[in-house]
This record gives C-alpha cells, structure tokens and sequence, in this order.
C-alpha cells in the first residue's frame, strides 16, 4: 500500500537484504530503523568462511555501490566475476555500506525483535477491511536495557532462516533425544578448517544431509581427514540413488561453477569409501549422548543400526521464525512456511535457484496491509534463494510502497561493471 514519506519502515534484520533495504527506503526519504539482534550480517558471519557459488557482480547493488563510491571516491568496486566467502561479502560491501551515512544512523545493532503487531488490534479484527491498517505496528523489541515497545508504519521482515535450522529426525520431526541434545548438534557450517578444527580433528563425525551444505561440510572434513588421520565421517541421506550418482543431483552444464565442482566432489567421496562412508535412504531415529562426550545414534531406513558417533553435524534446512508475525494476517504456504502468493508463483518454477522467475510486486503483498517478508525467509523452507532475487524483491516492495509503479533505484544508477 502506497506510504507517503515520512514514515517510519522498521526493517528486522540487517543481513545482506535488510541493509539494502534500509539504503533503498532512506534514498527515498523514509526514516528507517534497522533493528538486528546481533553484530552486522550476524548470519552469513557464521558461515564467513564459506566461498559463495555467485560472483560479486550478483551479490551487491548498483544503488550500494553508488552509495560506497560517494562515501569514499577512492573506494573500488571488488573484481565483478570472482566468488567472494561470505566474509569478504560482510568486510568489503555490507559493513561499508551499514556504515555510509544515509544507513549508519539507522542501525539498531544487538536489538532483538520479539513480536510484531497492530495497536490495539488482535490477529482476528478486521478481517478484509482496509481499516487494519490504520493503526501503526507496535514492535517488542529486546535489548540490554530490555524490553520496549517501538512503532513503524511499515514493516520489511528481513530476519532470513539460517538461525532458526529444521530437525533432523526421520520425517522433520526431532529424532528421539534430540531436543534435550541441540546444544552439543552443530545445525551450520563450522569452520572446520579454521577455528573449529580441534573439535572435528581424529572425531568420528556424523553428518546429515543431502544438500550443498552438508557437501561442504564433508569435503572440509575430507581435507582435514588428510591431515588427522583418525578422522571419520558418516554421512547420512534420506533419499536413495543409484551407483555412479551421488547424494547431490548434478545439473548439467551448471552455470555456477563453484557449485558444479562442490557437487561432483563430494558425490566421489560418496562413493569412495575409505574415511567417508555414506549411507543413502537412512535417517536417525535417535541420539543419546555418552557420559564422556559423543553419542550413541540409531539409524533407520536401509542402513538401520547403531552406531557411536563423537560429533554431530545436521544440515537439514533451515526455516522461518513465525513468532515474529504471530498476531498479525500473514497468510503462509502450508507446504514452505513462506509467504503464500510468492510460494504459489514460485511452484511452477522448480528447484534451481538460476530457475527462479521475476514474480512481481504482487507476490509480496499479505492480507497484513504493509508488512512484507523479503530475503531468504521469503523463500521458507526452500533454499534456493539468491541475493540477486532479494534485491528484486526491494525494488518492487518499494514500488508499492512510494506507490510508483515501474520505480527502480537500481537501474537509473549505472553498474560500475558496465
Ligand atoms: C552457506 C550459504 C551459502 C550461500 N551462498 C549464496 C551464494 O553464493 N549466493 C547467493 O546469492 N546466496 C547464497 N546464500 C543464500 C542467501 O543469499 C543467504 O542466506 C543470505 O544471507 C540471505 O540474506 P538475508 O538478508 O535474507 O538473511 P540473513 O543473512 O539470514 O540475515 C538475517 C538477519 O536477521 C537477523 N535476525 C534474525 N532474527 C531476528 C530478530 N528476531 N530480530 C532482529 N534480527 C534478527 C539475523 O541475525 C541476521 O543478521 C547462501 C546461504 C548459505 C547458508
């Protein structure tokens, strides 16, 4: 719904797309508040030593760059075709850009939001009715002071999935033992090369997983098995495939390169035998934890059995946190947890992330009047969001909200890569 400036856009989250969010509503003349529970970019942090499969030139915007280049003239864009690791993404542009002086203001760093609502309004007022979004949202919002309420006019949900994982026992539901256990489960990517390579070092290491994540995971563990010989990885698949495959489905010709490589690699070490051994329709029924450290885990499916296991590593999805929206009209795909008319659009076009169509500003909108979920929690459940489709998704929330249909900051400034 169209929001004439000033107004007041709360963004939650300053990843990667909430703080091209907020640069895009404060070019416009919004006051913005970012709220973000942790450091900047807190999650890709987490995984800052991760390469990306995207190059720099689809990871960042022409407005950001325009933005650092004013800040800074002698700031140089970063080489347009190389992969950067997450961290170089948070060093080289989103700091920078949180930083520059149309964001920096905005930032409320270490601020957690708790809830959102409508003043005075319950989840079942005014149902249908263009007067529900009259009122402001009330935000509780958490800090070291405490707790508050804060208001906004507009609410862009930016909080992305990576910090809220799924379970991994059969079916998505918690394997037995696992909810008492999540402190001592790694859910990410640990940086098994680096800083947490004493914990994985000559350990027998579970990992669950049939997606990229879990294959990087295993070939950090493949290369440090080279050097720490007692090293061992069991690495459990829900789905079956045949021999000469592998866990990870391969696309051909793949565009992305990094991706293409990650895949075949860690489909022969599948296969190899030796350190890894890779077991395909099995799943974990249950884990329990040894008095010195480990755990005793059941398996189940075609490799049913026990087996004692020292780490754990689960990279089985992440989802979207809902208790953010729980009082307001967010209407939810049932099958994804994300936003019900992007899920729609998004069904017909398939897996791959390079597959996903230009949806529209249509596809943001809720029957919540001017709340809108962008970024990778957009996508729910599914992971193949890329940063590229999220600063798609600013550009046409915007032209909702200033009520300018066609407005796109991003092409009436010129990409330095030209
Ligand atoms: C390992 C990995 C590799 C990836 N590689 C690529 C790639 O190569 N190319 C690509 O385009 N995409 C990639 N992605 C996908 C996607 O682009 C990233 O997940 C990206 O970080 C999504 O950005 P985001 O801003 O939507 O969410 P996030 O980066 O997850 O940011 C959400 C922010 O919200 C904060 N937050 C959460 N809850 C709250 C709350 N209640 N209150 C306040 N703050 C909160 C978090 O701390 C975080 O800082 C990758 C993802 C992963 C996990």
């Amino acid at each position: 719904m169209a929001v004439d400036t000033p107004a007041r856009i709360a963004v939650l989250g300053a990843g990667p797309i909430g703080i091209e969010a907020a640069l895009y509503g404060r070019y416009l003349g919004y006051d913005v508040d970012v709220y973000e529970r942790g450091p900047l970019a807190a999650n890709v942090q987490q995984w800052g030593h991760v390469r990306m499969f995207s190059p720099w030139r689809w990871n960042v915007s022409t407005l950001g760059l325009a933005a650092l280049a004013a800040q800074d003239p002698a700031w140089r864009p970063p080489e347009p075709d190389r992969l950067p690791t997450g961290q170089e993404l948070v060093e080289r542009y989103l700091v920078p850009l949180a930083h520059s002086d149309l964001v920096v203001d905005s930032l409320r760093l270490g601020t957690e939001v708790l809830a959102v609502g409508r003043e005075g309004l319950l989840k079942g007022d005014l149902v249908a009715d263009e007067a529900r979004s009259e009122p402001s949202f009330r935000l509780l919002v958490g800090d070291r002071q405490g707790e508050r309420y804060t208001t906004a006019d507009v609410v862009l949900d930016c909080t992305g999935t990576f910090g809220n994982h799924n379970w991994l026992g059969t079916g998505g539901l918690p394997a037995l033992g696992e909810l008492a256990a999540a402190s001592q489960i790694e859910y990410g990517l640990p940086d098994i090369a680096g800083a947490d390579r004493a914990r994985y070092a000559n350990r027998r290491v579970l990992v669950i997983g049939g997606g990229h994540s879990a294959a990087t995971n295993v070939l950090a563990l493949a290369s440090l098995a080279e050097e720490e010989p007692h090293t061992r990885v069991l690495w459990v698949v829900r789905r079956a495939f045949s021999a000469g495959q592998g866990p990870l489905a391969l696309l051909e010709h793949d565009p992305l390169a990094e991706r293409e490589r990650l895949a075949r690699e860690a489909n022969r070490l599948a296969a190899g035998g030796g350190k890894i051994e890779c077991l395909p329709q099995t799943s974990v029924r249950s884990l329990i934890p040894r008095g010195g450290g480990g755990f005793v885990v059941s398996l189940e499916g075609a490799h049913a059995g026990e087996r004692e296991v020292d780490e754990i590593i689960a990279n089985v999805g992440w989802r979207p946190d809902r208790r953010i929206y729980e009082e307001l009209q967010v209407h939810e795909c049932y099958a994804t947890g994300g936003p019900m008319k992007l899920a729609a659009a998004l069904l017909a076009a398939g897996g791959d992330c390079l597959a996903q169509p230009a949806v529209g500003a249509e596809a943001l909108l809720q029957p919540e009047m001017d709340y809108y979920i962008l970024g990778a929690k957009s996508y729910g459940r599914r992971s193949p969001f890329l940063l590229r489709t999220g600063h798609q998704q600013i550009r046409d929330v915007f032209s909702i909200i200033f009520d300018r249909p066609g407005l796109d900051l991003y092409a009436t400034h010129r990409s330095p890569y030209e």
